[in-house]
Formats: structure tokens, C-alpha cells, sequence
């Protein structure tokens, strides 16, 4: 009988990715992947420490599976990813019923480290000792390998695929802990990443998400020329079958004219950013170590919205950095309110071990954080519903992804700016590029009637 291997990811679609990784190369070892822990041979849980609150779920969700591994001791427990990669050894001290402690370096070799694990949890049992801490495996290397750099897409649906093209990061902002855990920035030949696009297209996929946590910069690694992602974007513009391709993440810091050109020029490539802010304070941004400042963000959005009129832009916010006071969170809540954002992730400051910002006092007091957090939300939530209400009475194209989560009746699909759009269609049309007329709007979706002028299909 196949092994059989049940993984959760935590966190963000890179997360997801690598959890892909894990599995695929679980795949080739001749694992079968299991829906839940209790029908699993082995459960691995893909870690996220960019926040305090993801490593909090991931220590309470694994902390649930004791009595699971009490009354199945053969269980095999695995944590890999970021927090493992952090917390190697204390992660054994809090969850001493976990097997392998497996770090994002070593995920080629997870199969071989799950068999070592499996080796020592039976020779102990069978020796009737008690648990210690040399029946466990800890495999958190430190060194990068080239190899690392993605080999997977992650698929939500058929027709959507987020494609790593590089991974690790060389910025250093202050708060944050992904250089650490993840290594030095690497990008993914071109060659491969077109192959790997191409694949997907054969298979039915319509729109691909590259995916980096600072994709502009793709490219750094192996040629010094800034076009590199324009580049890659006009190859991927001529695979058959493709018909939008995203990126992301964009840091302003490294946006370059050709990468909005390409935006511009390119019928694949959706006029959609995500280009996180983290503050509208310069004094802030300085501390953050973000490298640009809030007018050079407000420039170069007036650049993108020239060169590409319509084009969204999504950002991520940190509330309650050290020191934040609260005439610095209002330039920040006055930049949200200018720039009009598509969407903003918002988060509260957390101190991650290692970081820069780990040095300064975390003085901004948690409820404090969590009001600057509502109150950008709030801001966001306006701003969705009155930019959302403009499509009220105009047709758009929406790329068909299939029948909606909440309404199985209706399909569900995105503009090229990213919005979701619902709207009433035979489920023959996934993958299709149909018009709707927008009717109603809700911060978060747009509702609509299909038009004829897609051919009725
Ligand atoms: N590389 C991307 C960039 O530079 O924008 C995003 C990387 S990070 C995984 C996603 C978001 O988490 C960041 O944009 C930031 O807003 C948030 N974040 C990172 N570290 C954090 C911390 N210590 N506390 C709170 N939020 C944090
Ligand atoms: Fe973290 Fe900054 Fe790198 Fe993004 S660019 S991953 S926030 S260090």
C-alpha cells in the first residue's frame, strides 16, 4: 500500500508553493496525498513566520494532533518552512509529539528525511524507551541551494496558475524576517519559466500569476540588465493559449519604465499591481528600511496611471511600526484616501527574532494597532465600494473561472484589474473571455448579466 501524506499550508501563495514542492516530490517517491491527519501516514504542516499570529496558529493547530499521534503512534509529524527554518530545535521544546523539523532548504530531500524519522520513532517504540530528543529529525540547513529556486505552480482553479520565478529576497526592511528564512534572492532561468508557462497553457490554464517577493527585481541574479522581467513578460505574451499573465510582488523601489511599458504595450499582461506601500510616513518608511519614500510612491503611481490609464494597484500596510505616532499613521491614512487603492492588506506590527525592528521597542500598544488596522480598513472598504460602483452600466471582459463558491448556479470570474465579477452562464464557458454588464457592486464583487456580443457561446 502507497504511503499516504495529508499537508497543510499556512500563510501566503509562496507558502502554497512550496507545500507543492514538498508534495510533488513526496509524489515521486510513490506518495498518495490524504484529505485529513487521521487518514494519513504522514501529516506535514508548511509553516509562515511573517507574523507572530501565523506561528501562533501553526503551534495550536499541530498542538490539536496529540492525541491523534497518542492513539496512532506510527504518525509521522513534519514541520517544514519559514518557522522551521527559524526555530529548528524550539520547535521540539513546544510540540514534542512532532517527528521532523524539515527547513525551506531541505524540502528536495523530504522524502529521504521522512524515512529517517520513520526509522526512529520505530526503533524506539519497539525498544519501549521513552521519547527524546535523538528520535527526532532536525534538518535546517543553511545554505542556499540553486536548485531551491521554484520548480511548481500552484493551480486555485483549471484555468488560474500562480508560477514561482524566483525566491528569497535581498531587501532587508527592517520588521522583515523572509531574508532570513528564505536566503538570498534567485531567479529561475527564463527558459524554464516559459516551459513551465507553455506546459500549464497545454493543460487548459488561461491566466498565470508569476510570483516573487520582489518580482521586478526578477532576473538580478543572472544578468545585470533591469529588462529582465519585461523581457520575460514579452515571451510569455507569445504562448498559445495564455491569456493574462499577472505579477507579484512589485517593491517601488525596483519599478522600472519597461516593466510598465510592458504592462502598457503586451495584450497578456493585466494592468494590475501589487506594490506595497507599508506606510505613508517618511520618517517610518526610513525606519522600515523600504528605500522609497511617500512622495516617490505618489510619483510613481502618477506614471503608472499615465502610462497605463485604469491600471489597479494593490499595497500592503504596516500599522504600529516602533514609534508610529499618530500624525505618522495619518499620512498613512491619507495616502490610502489618494491613491484609491484596489485593495490593502493591513497589518499590525509584530516583532519577528533577528530583524532590525526587533532592536526597537514594540511601544505601540495592541489595541492602538488593532484601531489603525479597522481604520484602514475602513478607508479600503469605502474606497472599493465607490470605485466598484463606477462599473455600475459598463461592460467589461471576464475571464470565466467557473461556478462561484457561494452560488454553485452563477459563474464567477476577474477583470483584468482583478475584481471578481459574478454573474449567471453555463459552466462550458470556464476558460472562456465572455462580456458582462455590470449591474450591482459590493466592496468585494461585482454582479452582472453576460452580453451577447462574446457570440453567445
Ligand atoms: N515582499 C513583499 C513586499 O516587500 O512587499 C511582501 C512580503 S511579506 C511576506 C507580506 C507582507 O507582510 C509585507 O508586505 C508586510 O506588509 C507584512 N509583514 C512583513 N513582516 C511583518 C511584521 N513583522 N509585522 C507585520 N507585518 C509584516
Ligand atoms: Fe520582506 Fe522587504 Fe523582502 Fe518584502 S522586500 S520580502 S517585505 S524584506
Amino acid at each position: 500500500m502507497p504511503n499516504k501524506v495529508f499537508i497543510h499550508a499556512f500563510g501566503c501563495q509562496m507558502n502554497k508553493l512550496d507545500a507543492e514542492l514538498a508534495l510533488s516530490a513526496l509524489r515521486r517517491a510513490g506518495y498518495e496525498e490524504a484529505a485529513t491527519p487521521d487518514e494519513a501516514d504522514v501529516a506535514l504542516y508548511n509553516t509562515c513566520s511573517v507574523r507572530a499570529h501565523a506561528e501562533e496558529r501553526v503551534y495550536s493547530n499541530v498542538g490539536k494532533l496529540k492525541s491523534l499521534k497518542r492513539r496512532k503512534p506510527s504518525l509521522i509529524i513534519g514541520i517544514l518552512g519559514c518557522m522551521a527554518q527559524k526555530d529548528g530545535e524550539k520547535i521540539f521544546e513546544r510540540l514534542p509529539h512532532v517527528d521532523l523539523v524539515c527547513g525551506t532548504r531541505e524540502f528536495p530531500r523530504i522524502a529521504e528525511l521522512i524515512e529517517e524519522a520513520r526509522r526512529l520513532s520505530c526503533a524506539r517504540r519497539s525498544s519501549g524507551s521513552a521519547k527524546s530528543r535523538a528520535d527526532r529529525v532536525l534538518a535546517c540547513s543553511e545554505e542556499a541551494a540553486v536548485s531551491e529556486a521554484r520548480e511548481i505552480s500552484v493551480r486555485p482553479n483549471r484555468r488560474r496558475a500562480f508560477l514561482g520565478i524566483m525566491r528569497g529576497c535581498d531587501n532587508y526592511c527592517a520588521y522583515c524576517v523572509v531574508p532570513f528564512v528564505r536566503g538570498p534572492e534567485i531567479s529561475r532561468p527564463v527558459a524554464e519559466v516559459v516551459d513551465e508557462a507553455k506546459r500549464l497553457a497545454d493543460d487548459g490554464c488561461r491566466e498565470i500569476t508569476l510570483l516573487g517577493q520582489n518580482v521586478n527585481s526578477y532576473g538580478k541574479s543572472f544578468t545585470p540588465s533591469a529588462r529582465a522581467l519585461a523581457d520575460l513578460l514579452a515571451r510569455l505574451d507569445k504562448v498559445a493559449g495564455l491569456a493574462r499573465v499577472r505579477f507579484i510582488t512589485s517593491h517601488p523601489k525596483d519599478m522600472s519604465r519597461e516593466i510598465l511599458e510592458a504592462v502598457r504595450d503586451l495584450p497578456t499582461v493585466c494592468e494590475h499591481l501589487h506594490m506595497p506601500a507599508q506606510s505613508g510616513s517618511d520618517r517610518v518608511l526610513a525606519a522600515m528600511n523600504r528605500r522609497h519614500t511617500a512622495r516617490g510612491y505618489r510619483d510613481l503611481v502618477a506614471l503608472e496611471r499615465e502610462l497605463a490609464p485604469g491600471i489597479a494597484i494593490a499595497s500592503d500596510f504596516i500599522v504600529g511600526f516602533p514609534g508610529e505616532t499618530d500624525a505618522e499613521f495619518d499620512e498613512t491614512a491619507a495616502l490610502l484616501r489618494d491613491i484609491r487603492f484596489q485593495n490593502s492588506f493591513v497589518f499590525k506590527y509584530s516583532t519577528r527574532p533577528g530583524t532590525a525592528a526587533a532592536k526597537l521597542a514594540d511601544d505601540v500598544p495592541w489595541e492602538e494597532k488593532r484601531r489603525r488596522n479597522l481604520a484602514l480598513l475602513e478607508i479600503q472598504a469605502a474606497v472599493n465600494l465607490e470605485e466598484n460602483r463606477k462599473f455600475i452600466g459598463q461592460e467589461a471582459e471576464v475571464l470565466v473561472e467557473g461556478p462561484s463558491r457561494r452560488d454553485a448556479s452563477r459563474l464567477t470570474g476577474r477583470l483584468r484589474t482583478n475584481q471578481i465579477v459574478v454573474f449567471e452562464g453555463p459552466e462550458t464557458l470556464a476558460g472562456e473571455l465572455v462580456r458582462v454588464r455590470v449591474e450591482s457592486a459590493t466592496p468585494l464583487t461585482l454582479a452582472g448579466t453576460r452580453t451577447m456580443d462574446d457570440g453567445g457561446r
